[in-house]
């Protein structure tokens, strides 16, 4: 049997970011109009600060304003949620976007729940999850709408399709349900207490798997033919590459899915890396944009 074709997340995220350049540019000559992302960061998670990084760099790429806030890891609820509040006011900030997770202390439903609705790029706040479940325009959350995306791109139409999303968190795979329902698929939600999960993951032509357990999908898990998003990004040791000079073992990053089972069993699949992530910052630029128009009062662009 041959190998599954590789879902290439780069290649499908580079020309989204040219229409967000694009039609900043036009709202700029149009309407003097420069949509601003705002990126709060509280604390010193290794990972969050690449991807803040990674955040800020792309956005002032496509010609918008960036600014990344970073705060004390020991930041109060409280002054968060003053900051929050500033940046609703500010008619310059179109976009708010606070990097999860956040350090114990802080209340993260309350910080979620104070951003403007308007201004949610990620798509978390409840006035959002309730538009998107009930198919009112909203933001979408990044990372689910980036699989939605190359799904469509990838099979077409997916109405009829069987799709099962493994795990049920507010930022992925509820969305990603929504979504996939929105498109007509059959839907399976599966989390820490399904049953017979491996066979229910084998009855999937779309398996999105978004859990967090490095390669817990093993190959045997998946209908032969079938299309597999692997959000997941799992940092493993990895001595075959030896040790750092602090004497600790190197690392590799790794799925939720085990890649070389899966590709000899999947007709189509995203790697680790330049999978499901660069198309996921892709739509945050999307998603502020499209917030810039509709607070002043312009129709979206097509992105
Ligand atoms: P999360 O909030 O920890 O949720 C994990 C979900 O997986 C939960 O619903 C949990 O079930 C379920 N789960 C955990 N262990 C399981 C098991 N053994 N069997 C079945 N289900 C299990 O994680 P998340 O924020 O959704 O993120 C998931 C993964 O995606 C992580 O690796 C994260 O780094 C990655 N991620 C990647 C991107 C990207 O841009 N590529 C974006 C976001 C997240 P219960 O609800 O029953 O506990």
């Amino acid at each position: 049997m041959s190998e599954a074709e590789i879902i290439d997340g780069k290649a499908f995220a580079a020309p989204l970011r040219e229409r967000v350049t694009a039609a900043v540019a036009a709202l700029k000559a149009d309407h003097n109009l420069t949509p601003g992302l705002t990126v709060v960061l509280v604390g010193e998670d290794p990972a969050s600060q690449v991807y803040v990084r990674n955040k800020g760099k792309q956005t002032e790429e496509t010609g918008m304003v960036s600014d990344t806030i970073r705060l004390d890891a020991a930041t109060p609820t409280q002054d968060l949620l003053d900051l929050i509040d500033t940046l609703n006011d500010d008619d310059a900030v179109h976009g708010i976007l606070v990097q999860l997770p956040l350090p114990d202390q802080i209340d993260e439903a309350k910080v979620i729940a104070a951003i403007d609705p308007d201004k949610d790029v990620d798509g978390f706040h409840v006035v959002n999850v309730g538009r998107l479940w009930t198919g009112a325009v909203a933001p979408v959350p990044c990372t689910p709408y980036g699989c939605l995306k190359m799904l469509k791109e990838t099979l077409g139409d997916l109405k009829g399709k069987r799709a099962l999303v493994l795990g049920r968190s507010n930022i992925v795979g509820k969305p990603m349900a929504a979504l996939l329902l929105g498109e007509h698929c059959t839907v399976t939600i599966a989390h820490s207490r399904t049953e017979d999960l491996g066979e229910r993951c084998r009855e999937a032509d779309i398996l999105i798997a978004a859990v967090g357990v490095p390669q817990m999908v093993p190959g045997d898990w998946i209908k032969p033919g079938a299309t597999v998003i692997d959000v997941g990004i799992n940092r493993i040791e990895a001595p075959e590459k030896g040790t750092n000079d602090d004497g600790s073992v190197k690392t590799r990053l790794v799925g939720d899915v085990n890649f070389e089972e899966a590709k000899r069993v999947a007709a189509h699949i995203t790697p680790v890396l330049g999978g499901v992530g660069p198309v996921t910052i892709a739509n945050l630029l999307r998603n502020t944009v499209i917030a810039a128009c509709r607070q002043n009062g312009l129709d979206a662009p097509e992105i």
